[in-house]
């Protein structure tokens, strides 16, 4: 099993202590940064292979911090963000951060979500430029190539509009996706950022793909932030 260095960027230094055990409990090595300044030099110098970023750092807004390592790296980065810092959550996402975890959390939510964002890294270098053509979770399948949806083996009639929601959710599976990201990926730059219209859309969607709507499988909502595909072969 390859060890992963993790590298913990938390000003607290008692939550950056109980991380720092979780990760070492679970034989990912953790290394830590008290500040933005110092996150970007070992960033650099340890190549990481996954960031757990804070977005409140003494000497510079998380959100600073993640743009100026979006500009040099594909480290998966995953942001740990206050309650009230909706906003800074949503733009680190939209920023290319892969996942968020909201304080306090558990060590099994950290280590999932550490785990997820892992997979993602390795899938997405050993597929290298090449797109997948399919995506499979338990019932559902989506076929890229032939625009194709099925759920249990029958297929799914989606317009125009649903079938870009969905496919875009499905070449992102089990990253969180903004109302932001999605309405700009389906309706293009847009005037308003009243997201009705894509609840109205998502709502067709789940009655279409979903055994109930309600409680919903394949595609969770994430309250505030967006949507999550669920990974592939997640459900059995
Ligand atoms: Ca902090």
């Amino acid at each position: 099993m390859p060890e992963y260095k993790i590298l913990i960027v938390e000003d607290e230094e008692a939550i950056s202590h109980v991380i720092e055990s979780i990760l070492s409990a679970n034989h990912y090595v953790p290394l830590c940064a008290r500040s933005g300044g110092q996150a970007l030099a070992l960033a650099n110098a340890v190549q990481p292979d996954l960031i757990l970023l804070d977005l409140g750092l003494p000497d510079m807004d998380g959100v600073e911090v993640l743009r100026r390592l979006r500009q040099w790296d594909q480290i998966p980065i995953l942001v740990v963000s206050a309650r009230d810092q909706e906003k800074q959550k949503v733009e680190a996402l939209d920023l290319g951060a892969n996942d968020y975890i909201t304080k306090p959390f558990g060590s099994s939510e950290l280590l999932a979500r550490i785990r997820a964002a892992l997979r993602q890294r390795v899938i997405s270098l050993s597929n290298g430029a090449a797109r997948p053509q399919r995506y499979a979770a338990g019932g559902l399948t989506v076929d890229f190539d032939k625009r194709l949806v099925r759920v249990d083996g029958r297929d799914v009639h989606l317009t125009q509009i649903e079938y870009k929601i969905v496919e875009f959710l499905a070449r992102h599976p089990g990253r969180v996706m903004t109302y932001d990201a999605i309405m700009i990926h389906v309706w293009g730059p847009y005037l308003t950022d009243d997201n009705k219209i894509l609840r109205v859309n998502m709502a067709n969607i789940r009655r279409k793909l979903e055994k109930n709507p309600a409680e919903p499988q394949y595609i969770q909502t994430e309250m505030g932030v967006g949507y999550r595909m669920a990974e592939e072969d997640s459900l059995s």
